[in-house]
């Protein structure tokens, strides 16, 4: 076997669209490939949707919802189907990241961690369905005055190819706490994990047609569902261009939009940090899934006092970073999605040249042969990136770390915040008082204080600006898929006899 394949397949899921508790091929029979990113080998060929097989889903998810059991179905059953859907994810964890890892490329190691955080959201959601509840308003008359919460319908939910089956469990683990029923879509680039899903909830007993999953690419498949009347809330997480567009398309119906976003995230390192932890997560920050992560920590800004130690202290460590496939466990850094996505991030690294920054490590393909079907790009350093040009403020989105420095905590916050994509920031500082002051400044839906990059599914997940609408995770998670609804009764009811008064009446 040559050494650029696998040494092992793992379990494929059914390659068939699932609608109504069927699955079938496209109604015309279309398919398309998903491929390897490190090797261009074909995983998978599975079916791609047309209109037909879209119309469907979204009849099954609505008929599942106005007339099926799930939304109805008491919150305790919820939770528990929730709970052996976790169970399920623990079992597979390592089929589920070996499939996570042939579609992305990513490591292993991170398929993994991916995967224990999956089975954390179903497990969360399940306890706050089974813990939430309404409220009694305090009203001035004899009567009850409830707020209860009801699921808010049918969901058209879309992902992105970066962190598939997690995105989307982000948005299936509250959607059915909330007794909502969806129609999924996944990147055309990497349906796998979320067709495996599909299964594993149609397995722990899901009713038919509350969870459909449809194939294909985002005009074809992705907009008529953004664009259908029947949906009451569109869930996006992709990039800010695409965004627009479904935030148009869900006015145009007033459905309900949740847009999680992308981000220029800057990392904040002040002159008093610890060097060597700044270093070591500043690394953290930006190569983790070959730096394709929404809230990735790609544009560096350091105190000048401290820059040249620190960038001595990254170059270093990237020189030894170890590239290879994602299902060697060695490996430290994978290949990028796709042939069109090298391209991308590759202009960006001669256009920060172009705008005056100096390459000190990468830049270019590995030369190692073994490495030549796959799309893969060295751990890239770019330092003296000037403030005001376009790779300072615009989503990489590949494994390239940017350097731009500062005078002072003032300035380092001035520059930090300019941006309109909120999404994350990190700080680091030994002072936890100065940390805390710059952290409040900050206007990202989240700033790290010396770490970069935990997330959990207890807290809010989301972007200011124009890095996202709404949240996830957390209690605000689950809002997002709800309702509220005001129920009022008269306890001591009486005519007020406003209209129609006879003559004789006071
Ligand atoms: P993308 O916007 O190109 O595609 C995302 C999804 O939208 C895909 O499923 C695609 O098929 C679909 N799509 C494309 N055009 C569509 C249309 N007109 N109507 C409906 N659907 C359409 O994004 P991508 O390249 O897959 O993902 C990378 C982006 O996602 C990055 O910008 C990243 O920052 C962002 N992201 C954000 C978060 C977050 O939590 N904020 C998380 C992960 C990724």
């Amino acid at each position: 076997m040559p050494d650029t394949e696998p040494p092992r397949a793992p379990r494929l899921p059914r390659a068939a669209l699932q609608i109504g508790g069927r699955f079938t091929e496209a109604r015309d029979g279309a398919t398309r490939d998903t491929l390897d990113p490190a090797s261009g080998a074909t995983v998978l060929t599975v079916p791609e949707a047309g209109a037909a097989d879209v119309d469907a889903a979204l009849s099954a998810a609505r008929t599942a919802f106005d007339d099926g059991p799930w939304p109805r179905t008491p919150v305790q059953d919820r939770a528990r189907l929730l709970e052996r859907v976790a169970d399920a994810i623990d079992a597979e964890t390592e089929e589920l990241a070996w499939l996570e890892t042939l579609d992305t490329g990513k490591t292993l190691v991170e398929s993994r961690a991916d995967m224990d955080q999956i089975a954390q959201v179903f497990r969360y959601y399940a306890a706050e369905a089974r813990t939430a509840r309404g409220d009694v308003n305090p009203v001035p008359t004899d009567a009850l005055s409830l707020t209860v919460h009801e699921p808010v319908g049918v969901v058209a939910m879309i992902t992105p190819w970066n962190y598939p089956l997690l995105q989307a469990s982000w948005k299936i683990a509250p959607a059915l706490a909330a007794g909502c029923t969806f129609v999924i879509k996944p990147s055309e680039l990497t349906p796998l994990t979320t067709l495996r899903i599909g299964e594993m909830l149609q397995e722990a007993g899901l009713p038919d047609g509350v969870a459909n999953v449809v194939l294909g690419g985002g005009a074809a498949v992705g907009a008529p569902l953004t664009e259908d009347p029947r949906v009451d809330l569109i869930s996006f997480t992709g990039g800010i261009v695409t965004g627009r567009r479904i935030a148009r398309a869900a006015a145009e119906n007033v459905a309900r939009v949740a847009l999680e976003l992308g981000g220029k995230n800057p990392n904040l390192v002040l002159a008093d940090a610890d060097l060597d932890l700044a270093s070591d997560q500043a690394l953290n920050a930006v190569y983790y899934h070959a730096g394709q992560v929404c809230s990735a920590g790609s544009r560096l800004l350091v105190d000048r006092s401290v820059a040249d130690a620190l960038t001595e202290r990254i170059v270093d460590r990237v020189g030894r970073i170890r590239i290879g496939f994602g299902w060697e466990e060695a490996t430290e850094l994978g290949p990028v999605i796709s042939p069109e996505h090298l391209e991308k991030v590759q202009g960006y690294v001669a256009l920060a040249q172009e705008e005056g920054a100096t390459l000190v490590a990468g830049g270019g393909r590995p030369s190692d042969p073994r490495f030549a079907q796959g799309t893969f790009l060295e751990p890239t350093v770019l330092t003296g990136l000037p403030h005001d040009g376009r790779v300072a403020r615009e989503e990489i989105f590949g494994p390239v770390l940017t350097i731009e420095t500062f005078d002072g905590d003032a300035e380092g916050i001035r520059l930090a915040s300019a941006t309109r994509t909120g999404l994350a920031a990190g700080i680091f500082s030994r002072d936890a008082a100065r940390a805390m002051r710059a952290a409040r400044r900050l206007r990202f839906g989240t700033v790290w204080l010396n770490d970069f990059h935990p997330y959990f599914p207890e807290a809010p997940w989301g972007g200011f600006g124009e890095s996202g609408i709404g949240r996830e995770l957390g209690r605000t998670g689950l809002a997002e898929y709800q309702e509220e609804k005001h129920l009022y009764w008269n306890l001591d009811p009486e005519p007020v006899g406003w209209f129609g008064k006879r003559d004789d009446d006071a």
